[in-house]
């Protein structure tokens, strides 16, 4: 038995499913979890010894790579200060200036501590600023896992929300309206019918938790114009997107700027971090200038602001987007070469430095519906072919997968060709 398998026997023992995080499980693609003791650069090191080409990137954060001496030198210095002290400290500045100084629609921002409190948090305040109850979400975004978001459509379009989740009041599902993403048409309708009940639109600009799906040209636009003609907010979730499809998020990648902005993932470098911020006029209605309550006792914590701090900078340095981006496309190019020399129907998305992976002969893959439509099984097989090649790619046909700045040419090369052995296996099946 492998120590990552007699490790995930034990972990069952005081651990849910022996997982602190359900995706973590290999549900979705059998098998064991990998348990990881080393991350350095492009690599994860398990537990038995064995090496990976991580593009995982701990969900996103790790954008320059594994243990990178600036993220781990700006903590080192901190942290002999103390670990928090709940009070005001110099560095939470510096942090709000650098974030508000990138991300175009940003007047103010405030630290918490995850993706799930930042979007919880940005739909209070939109509540609150807007005094209504109804949200939009689209289906196959995920934001989290506050009880308003864990909500799917009823069978109508305007017909009152279902709980995704047991836990999930109906009385509050009922408030979230669920439509299809990268269709505008299905967006006008439901405002022509309850817009002025409805008090944001929560979107991914770049869906990131369906695979990854681009947003069709005039999508961001159209949701920004219907928002302004409604006087609804509209809420970027930038947990994913934020720093790593460009410096300036999605937002200044499409030109698209929202009323408000959520953030996770690079924000904290690798330590637990989210954010939301925007309209200066809407965030003066949170606690404690305005009415509307939110809090943190860990929030801004001081280990947390100097890794993020320390990744924001480096990211800054001249056309590292550019390089991440160019990287990416190597390698979602070369895998669709690979698949297509062994006959095997794929296609690729990427924007800046997340990439999607479909099995499937559709076209174009532009909403959940078609995403459902893909060979998850095949993906199954994939992703097992290449973790035995040394390549560990997300345990989900559903999850973006992330490059890093660590990641070189030889490092793409090598999950290119491995990718081609994984799919002549697969064509001959
Ligand atoms: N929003 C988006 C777009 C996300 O991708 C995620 C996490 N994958 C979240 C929110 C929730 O973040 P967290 O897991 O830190 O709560």
């Amino acid at each position: 038995m492998s120590r990552s398998e007699s490790l995930f026997q034990a972990a069952q023992a005081h651990i849910p499913g022996g997982v602190n995080s359900p995706v973590r499980a290999f549900k979705g693609v059998g098998g064991t979890p990998i348990f990881f003791k080393r991350g350095e650069a492009a690599y994860l090191f398990d537990e038995d010894d064995n090496k990976y080409i991580d593009y995982v990137g701990s969900w996103g954060p790790m954008i320059l790579g594994h243990s990178h001496p600036a993220v781990m030198d700006a903590v080192r210095n901190v942290m002999d200060s103390g670990l928090g002290f709940g009070a005001p400290t110099a560095i939470e500045i510096d942090m709000a200036d650098k974030v508000c100084e990138m991300m175009p629609g940003m007047d103010l921002v405030r630290m918490v501590n995850s993706g799930t409190e930042a979007t919880m948090s940005a739909i209070r305040l939109a509540r609150g600023y807007t005094r209504r109850d109804k949200i939009v979400k689209f289906e196959g975004c995920y934001h989290g896992h506050s009880d308003s978001l864990l909500v799917k459509a009823g069978s109508g379009m305007l017909t009152l929300g279902e709980p995704s989740s047991p836990g999930v009041p109906a009385s509050l599902a009922e408030h979230t309206i669920t439509l299809t993403y990268n269709d505008l048409d299905n967006v006008r309708e439901a405002f022509a019918e309850a817009g002025n009940e409805i008090a944001c639109i929560i979107v991914e600009p770049v869906a990131g938790n369906m695979n990854c799906i681009p947003p069709v040209p005039g999508f961001l636009e159209g949701l920004r114009d219907i928002c302004d003609q409604y006087g609804t907010v509209l809420i970027l979730d930038e947990v994913m997107t934020g720093f790593r499809v460009s410096l300036t998020g999605a937002q200044g990648y499409y030109g698209v700027i929202p009323d408000l902005t959520t953030m996770g993932k690079v924000i904290g470098g690798g330590l637990p971090v989210g954010a939301f911020g925007g309209k200066r006029e809407i965030m003066e209605h949170i606690s404690p200038l305005g009415p509307v309550y939110q809090a943190g006792t860990l929030s801004g914590n001081p280990l947390a602001m100097a890794a993020g701090l320390a990744m924001l900078t480096a990211l800054q340095e001249e056309g590292f987007h550019e390089k991440l981006s160019a990287k990416t496309e190597l390698l979602t190019q070369g895998f669709e070469a690979m698949a297509l020399r062994h006959g095997v129907p794929f296609t690729t998305t990427q924007v800046g430095g997340m990439f999607g992976l479909f099995f499937t002969d559709q076209e174009q893959v532009t909403c959940f519906a078609e995403v459902m439509k893909c060979d998850a099984d095949k993906f199954g097989r994939f992703f097992h072919g290449m973790l035995d090649e040394g390549i560990y790619l997300a345990p989900s046909a559903f999850e973006a997968g992330f490059m890093s700045q660590a990641h070189t040419e030889a490092d793409i090369n090598a999950t290119i060709e491995a990718a081609g052995r994984v799919f002549a296996r697969l064509a001959a099946e």
